[in-house]
């Protein structure tokens, strides 16, 4: 019979058969356990990734921005010209070939926020459980720093990264 103070497990809140010897279990079963030891790993792995693809958007913004930067040049000396020839030889491969390139890199764009948000869902789904488990009874023995580190940085974020 397990009484009302019987310890629960830190993952699945069933009670835990605790007869008072020794350490007080954390977690009923050892899935339970590993479950929570797995979705620490899966956190870290998946803050690290959202990390990377977070960089790879800044880095292809900064592209984004000179490749921009250049067409709308090439375009606006168009609209000044009093006439055609006086623009570059050639312009008119050069604009369809940096018009190509910025298509290229906004289909780039839409995939990597994509992963992005994907991936940061499914940290946020393992982070649940971490810090479920974590906060279960005050113990952190299943330390999750970096994952945590990275969720408050988002939460605080209040400009997206591009
Ligand atoms: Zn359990």
């Amino acid at each position: 019979m397990i009484s009302s103070t019987a310890p629960t497990c830190a993952m699945c809140d069933r009670p835990i058969a605790y007869r008072g010897a020794g350490r007080r279990p954390k977690y009923c079963t050892k899935s339970c356990r590993q479950a929570v030891y797995r979705a620490n790993g899966k956190a870290r792995e998946k803050a690290a990734k959202a990390v990377m693809t977070r960089r790879m958007l800044g880095e292809l913004a900064h592209q984004l921005r000179g490749n921009i930067a250049e067409l709308t040049t090439m375009i606006s000396s168009l609209q000044h010209a009093d006439r055609k020839d006086t623009l570059p030889t050639g312009w008119e491969t050069a604009a369809t070939v940096l018009a190509d390139q910025l298509a290229e890199m906004a289909r780039s764009a839409a995939l990597l926020t994509r992963e992005h948000v994907r991936l940061a869902d499914e940290h946020r789904q393992s982070i649940e459980i971490v810090q479920k488990a974590n906060g279960h009874d005050g113990s952190a023995e299943e330390s999750s720093d970096i994952a945590v580190e990275y969720i408050q940085r988002q939460q605080g974020r209040q400009q997206p990264p591009v």
